[in-house]
């Protein structure tokens, strides 16, 4: 039996499917405190049987790097009573057996997309995400990347917009991509959800601008032939279109990457990647 679970910051995925990434049955279900949540999803998995491999895509910043002590535990995160949680420790306790792989949830959904989805058939891609949060997820060569920790594309500096001079939302940083490109900055700044502000607003070039900034230092650094972006900011009309218009004029002709057109496209997943990629990574 094959296991998937998608952690999210409000909600909670558990999936019995396929290596492949199909989904034989899954419940949802509201993320609360990590012993009463990760209760909930073991009984869930041992009620249908003994997994002999479970995947996890998790929010971070998560501990990813097999072997260390850090693996599998939730990092400096400020969701309160998540940080030190270790999910490798609670899951191995209840499943001695099982082969556990965890990895973030934007690189499994990053996975998904170039399996299953918008990327498929790809080994070079990233999947960026813009909602609460701003996170990448880089798969190269076919194989998820991280370092130490793994990327922190939210909290890159890009940059300025012309006459922005908003101070940014990030509690660490201020004004780095995530503090002037979230959902939650976008609202700060211009008073009003994004999903509220009409589609000849202002706040779309500025998005659009960091945005494609954004893109500019992963494709200097990653190389991606194509880049996914979803999360509900990215939902506005004609997003990745506009996105991609202006990625052309600023990488002014260099980077053979952007030749390949569409380049910068929505997922085609939907609220399946991140469960989906959770099986993919119990297959992995
Ligand atoms: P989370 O990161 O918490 O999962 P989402 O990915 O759902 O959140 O993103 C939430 C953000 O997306 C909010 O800032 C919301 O205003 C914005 N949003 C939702 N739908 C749209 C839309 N159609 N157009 C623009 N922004 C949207
Ligand atoms: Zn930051």
């Amino acid at each position: 039996m094959i296991a998937g679970i998608e952690l999210g910051g409000s909600k909670t995925v558990v999936a019995i499917g396929t290596a492949e990434g199909q989904v034989h049955e899954e419940w949802r279900f509201p993320t609360s405190s990590p012993a009463e949540t990760f209760q909930q999803a073991i009984s869930w998995i041992a009620e249908r049987g003994t997994p002999e491999s479970i995947g996890i895509a998790a929010f971070g910043p998560v501990g990813v790097v097999r072997g260390r002590d850090s693996y599998g535990k939730l990092l400096a995160t400020p969701k309160p009573g998540w940080a030190d949680f270790s999910i490798i420790g609670t899951l191995q306790a209840a499943f001695p057996q099982a082969r556990l792989t965890l990895e973030t949830d934007v690189n499994a959904a990053a996975l998904a997309e170039a399996r299953l989805g918008a990327a498929r058939g790809l080994d070079d891609i990233a999947y960026i995400t813009i909602g609460t949060g701003i996170g990448a997820g880089i798969l190269s060569g076919g194989r998820l990347i991280h370092g130490a920790l793994h990327s922190e594309f939210g909290h890159i500096k890009v940059p300025r917009a012309p006459k922005d001079s908003f101070e940014g939302v990030c509690s660490f940083h201020g004004d780095c991509l995530e503090g002037l490109a979230s959902g939650p900055s976008i609202a700060k700044r211009w008073g009003l959800a994004a999903a509220d502000l009409p589609a000849d607003h202002p706040a779309w070039a500025m998005e659009t601008w960091y945005i494609a900034h954004g893109i500019l230092s992963l494709l200097g650094i990653a190389s991606p032939s194509r880049v996914i972006v979803g999360g509900g900011v990215s939902q506005a009309e004609n997003f990745h279109q506009h996105t991609e218009q202006l990625l052309h004029s600023i990488a002014a002709g260099y980077f053979a990457p952007l030749e390949a057109t569409p380049y910068v496209v929505a997922p085609l997943l939907g609220q399946q990647a991140g469960i989906k990629g959770a099986l993919l990574l119990a297959g992995i």
